[in-house]
């Protein structure tokens, strides 16, 4: 229902929601807080002390007036049994009019000294008899946009839930067996806790629904799939044998049982879906080339996927080594978009063809003229920087379903990666290959930058590159937080001199791709950038990495962007700044010693919880907004509870707004 509905929203209001992505009363509804603000306990007038304050009072001598400066100021008497204190209000015309002198008011806001005098500034004022949003309560902060007020999306909020009834989405049997609050209720306490008691039920509420309806829809998914046919891809011992001895290297035990593991889907007649998640530089790359080498030496087509042309390039060249040494590289056909038209139209012909065994190339694949003679297998690699419709896709453009490997550096633990992925199979490459390098780690407080750079400019013309990754694009409170100020800061002063370049996500890809060509050419010596770079490519000469305002990344997702150095012969460098001068803390202390991706992200979801780790995923269209709150246990019962659900065999068409829900998640499951 169209949010317009709501009373009081018009054309404009409507238009300011759809900025923030709400657009239905049901988003309206789903857009919980972000947090709140404690303004529940109401004291008398003589208890109050310099903070924040609630107060219920009457209201007198409310006058309006200009200041010198031309502030247009409103005060007002607000007096209970016990006393009277002065409200200000600044440039808010409107106010003087909308107070009553007779009736009773709450009043929260900061007290504080202003203009020489104590006062409470801006308070919010609400009618003790209204239901109030702004005063008296647990306060929800939703996410603003440009126009757009607390007290407005509240407002709005409130006129959205008193209107809209939501149906319940979980059976009767689940609620008593979990001891669920039902759906209404949740939602309102959800938004206008009554108490922080009550907040925690409509959290645990509303983050079991998300965990049961996204394990629900993977569940079916699973189902449905078990029934569609793949083709049966046998394991060629003899060849796969050979591949593997003529190695430059030993493969690992993980990488042997993940490989064995994928074999073993492919022999089967039900298309294979599986994930692959392995640290940055765990060899996930030699695994798929395995498969692709079983599948393509049973007479079947290959299609390579990689976020970008740069690693589209880097995997064919690498690929084709690998396959060289047992005559197999000749099979490779590389489709990438800068392509040329006569290239582009020799391509898909063998690709039509079915010469073309193994096409490796980036979402350029996915158009719909290229037509594959008999697909067999598709491997995704970063698999979480793909659409579900573009995967849907490529699905479609076989006859059959093609087995579906996918990878990725994203280290979830298994406890989560069970719902998030659910649909998926996971194999896990916990190990490194022996030998590798610790990338060495080290905090530095602000304080310390100029030298740090010093340091690093001293490195660089040792011939060395460096990395130095911003959290932000644009600049916030935080300059250095910034990736286009501390470019800035560089080129103008502290690496003067130097080739400096900047990479972050609001660039045009073919930008993009070009300033990541410049560094591997060594044109750069130093890339200043946003998290962008966490994608797969290797550039073997950086082997020092800054990482500005450390403190604002998940450990996880440090690691993952330290993974980005070490990769040639050198010894690497990682510098983590904090944002402030303070002690570094206990949590980013870890990643001085520790260098397993999978043991930090457990620790991270010990210390921080879910939504540290769902931080560091880019999931798209799946946002998962209460369930990044709760807890694991809560994950783990919800899950249990969809597949008894499935498993009883329970007939969702008799609950329609679940089956509503679990509808569309299906649609844009696994994150992918
Ligand atoms: P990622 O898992 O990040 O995709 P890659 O597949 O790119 O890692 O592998 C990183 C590097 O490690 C490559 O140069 C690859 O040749 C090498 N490699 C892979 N497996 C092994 C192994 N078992 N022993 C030594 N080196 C290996
Ligand atoms: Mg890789």
């Amino acid at each position: 229902m169209d949010i317009k509905k709501v009373k009081g929203v018009g054309d404009a209001l409507a238009q300011k929601f759809a900025k923030l992505k709400i657009h239905t009363v049901q988003d309206l509804v789903d857009n919980v807080p972000r947090r709140y603000d404690d303004y529940s306990e109401v004291i008398c007038v003589s208890q109050i002390r310099p903070g924040p304050v609630t107060i219920k009072v009457t209201l007198s001598a409310v006058k309006s007036r200009y200041s010198r400066k031309g502030l247009h100021i409103t005060e007002a008497t607000a007096s209970d049994d016990s006393g009277s204190v002065k409200l200000v209000w600044f440039n808010q015309p409107y106010r003087a009019n909308a107070l009553k002198p007779e009736e009773e008011y709450f009043v929260s806001g900061e007290f504080a000294s202003s203009y020489k005098f104590f006062a409470i500034t801006n308070p919010a004022c609400e009618l003790v008899s209204s239901f109030p949003v702004n005063t008296a309560r647990l306060v929800p902060i939703y996410r603003l946009t440009k126009g757009l007020g607390h007290a407005q999306v509240r407002r709005v909020v409130k006129n959205a839930l008193e209107y809209y009834n939501p149906e319940e989405t979980l059976p009767e049997w689940l609620l008593n067996q979990q001891k669920l609050i039902p759906k209404g209720q949740a939602l309102l306490e959800m938004h206008f806790p009554s108490s922080n008691q009550a907040l925690a039920e409509a959290k645990r509420r509303l983050g079991f629904e998300e965990v049961f309806e996204l394990t629900l829809a993977s569940e079916l998914n699973r189902q449905e799939f078990k029934d569609k046919h793949a083709l049966e891809i046998p394991f060629k011992q003899k060849l796969i044998k050979d591949f593997v001895s003529n190695l430059p290297f030993e493969l690992t035990d993980d990488q042997r049982r993940v490989a064995w593991e994928v074999f073993q889907d492919m022999e089967e007649g039900t298309p294979m879906n599986r994930l692959v998640e392995g640290d940055v530089g765990s060899g996930k790359t030699v695994v798929a080339v395995l498969a692709a080498l079983g599948a393509i030496s049973s007479g079947f087509q290959v299609a390579f996927m990689a976020p970008t042309e740069l690693l589209a390039n880097q995997h064919a060249t690498s690929i084709y080594k690998l396959l060289e040494s047992i005559n197999y590289h000749q099979d490779i056909l590389l489709l990438t978009g800068s392509m040329n038209a006569s290239q582009k139209q020799n391509a898909l012909q063998k690709i039509k063809s079915g010469d073309a065994k193994l096409v490796i190339g980036t979402h350029a694949v996915f158009q719909e003229k290229v037509k594959f003679n008999k697909l067999g297998l598709l491997i995704v690699d970063e698999q979480h920087r793909f659409g579900v419709e573009q995967r849907k896709k490529l699905q479609s453009k076989a006859k059959q379903m093609p087995h579906v490997l996918n990878m990725t550096a994203t280290p979830i633990p298994r406890s989560l990666a069970l719902t998030l992925y659910g649909e998926m199979d996971v194999s896990i490459i916990s190990k490194l290959p022996k030998g590798r390098k610790q990338v060495k780690t080290a905090l530095e407080i602000p304080e310390n930058r100029q030298k740090l750079y010093k340091k690093i400019s001293s490195e660089i013309d040792a011939g060395r590159q460096v990395f130095v990754v911003c959290p932000q694009i644009e600049e916030g409170d935080n300059a250095r937080l910034s990736a286009v100020k501390t470019h800035e800061q560089l080129t103008k002063t502290w690496l003067k001199g130097y080739e400096v370049g900047l990479l972050h996500g609001q660039m045009k890809s073919e930008n993009k791709d070009k300033i990541m060509q410049q560094f591997l050419e060594k044109k750069l010596d130093v890339l200043v950038s946003t998290t962008v770079i966490e994608v797969g490519v290797d550039v073997p000469n950086a082997s020092v990495m800054i990482i500005e305002g450390a403190d604002k990344f998940g450990l996880a997702q440090l690691h993952q962007l330290r993974g980005r150095v070490g990769r040639g012969s050198d010894e690497a460098y990682c510098y983590l700044v904090l944002s402030d001068n303070d002690e570094p803390t206990r949590r980013l202390k870890v990643l001085e010693h520790e260098s397993n991706g999978f043991r930090l992200a457990e620790y991270d979801l010990e210390l921080r919880g879910p939504g540290a780790i769902y931080g560091t995923m880019q999931h798209g269209e799946l946002d998962l907004r209460v369930a990044k709150l709760t807890d694991v246990e809560l994950i783990k019962s919800a899950r249990l509870s969809a597949q008894e659900f499935a498993r009883r065999g329970e007939n969702l068409l008799k609950y329609s707004e679940l089956n509503r829900r679990v509808s569309t998640l299906r649609t844009i499951n696994n994150l992918n």
